[in-house]
């Protein structure tokens, strides 16, 4: 499969597993490369040290491509950038903030670079930025996501009508079919977090992994829409929220009932009733945990016989 997503990263299918918090260190992200995708470690929940550990693991483990998915709004980022031209990181990917402040260095120093965006507005700032390609995330999306709700199907023919840099079209996919209809709108590679959070190779704890497979339609929900707009697993947690919301809490509210640490309490510790569990509407087609490598390989074989399929009819 050739599009400029595999020419731009020298991958052998266009699927990038989405860079996840308390999800994907070295082991799913060198599973993925390994199998012929392109993992991201995501750096999110990684202090500097750990991150380190985690780029020169990755390196071990895999002689394919990987990256690593910086949110720009974490406390330390500079250490980070530090460490990704310190170990000579070929791509990065940078999510929640604007493209333009790191976009220059890391170019100046070799990297591919891609930023995620909800809206054309940062799309057309990841233009002037100079990035390499984009990802547009829809409102399926697990995760941060973006406040206007816009979802894949609108985004991507949108973005795609607006700006001409390749495009990874993410939210909601998480099977071969998906990313067919993600490429007839006019991506060119799919970037995929839910489907592999329930891998052997993730490192949320099992038991979120098993919510994630037992998540129904409807199961999730976007919420702190006043703090953060992130997509949830209707849990104790979400509720608790959705309650203050509904009576009209204020943001200080929102955020002292949020407190510290709710991603990793949730989705690394495995509590599930007190944690933050981000996943994406798509969790309610996931049906089992299983290596990523057949994950990949699943969604491609899908792929072609939809593709096929399509051409029949
Ligand atoms: P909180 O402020 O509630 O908690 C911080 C958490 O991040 C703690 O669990 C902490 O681990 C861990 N952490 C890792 N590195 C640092 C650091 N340098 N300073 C402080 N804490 C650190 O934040 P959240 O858990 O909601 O989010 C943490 C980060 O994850 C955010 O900065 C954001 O960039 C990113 N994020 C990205 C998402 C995405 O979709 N891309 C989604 C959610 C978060 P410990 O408990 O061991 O101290």
């Amino acid at each position: 499969m050739r599009t400029r997503i595999t020419k731009l990263f020298s991958i052998k299918y266009p699927v990038i597993q989405a860079g996840m918090v308390w999800c994907s260190g070295w082991e799913l992200a060198s599973a993925v490369s390994n199998a012929g995708g392109l993992g991201l470690i995501g750096s999110g929940s990684m202090y500097p040290d750990v991150l380190e550990e985690n780029i020169v693991k990755c390196k071990e483990a895999t002689g394919k491509p990987f990256g690593v998915n910086i949110p720009l709004l974490y406390p330390q980022i500079d250490e980070h950038i530090k460490l990704i031209l310190k170990h000579h990181i070929k791509i990065v990917f940078t999510s929640a903030g604007s493209p333009a402040k790191y976009t220059p260095l890391l170019k100046e120093n070799g990297v591919t670079v891609v930023h995620v965006v909800a809206n054309v507005k940062f799309a057309k700032k990841c233009q002037d930025a100079g990035v390499d390609a984009i990802v547009a995330e829809g409102f399926e999306a697990g995760g941060h996501n973006g406040i206007e709700e816009t979802t894949t199907m609108v985004l991507i023919p949108l973005i795609k009508k607006t700006v001409d840099l390749p495009l990874i079209a993410a939210g909601g996919i998480g099977t071969g079919s998906q990313m067919l209809a993600a490429f007839a709108l006019g991506a060119e590679g799919v970037q995929i977090g839910s489907r592999f959070v329930a891998s052997v190779e993730s490192s949320a704890h099992i038991s979120f992994k098993n919510k994630v497979v037992e998540a129904k339609d409807g199961d999730t929900a976007l919420s702190l829409k006043k703090v953060v707009p992130v997509r949830l697993i209707k849990n104790k947690f979400y509720r608790d929220i959705k309650t203050a919301e509904d009576r009209g809490a204020d943001t200080e509210e929102l955020k002292s009932i949020l407190g510290r640490g709710r991603a990793k309490k949730g989705m690394y510790e495995g509590d599930m009733d007190e944690g933050e569990l981000e996943i994406g509407q798509v969790s309610a087609l996931i049906e089992d945990i299983k290596p990523a490598g057949e994950i990949l390989k699943e969604i491609i074989n899908e792929f072609k016989e939809a593709k096929k399929k399509i051409l029949v009819q």
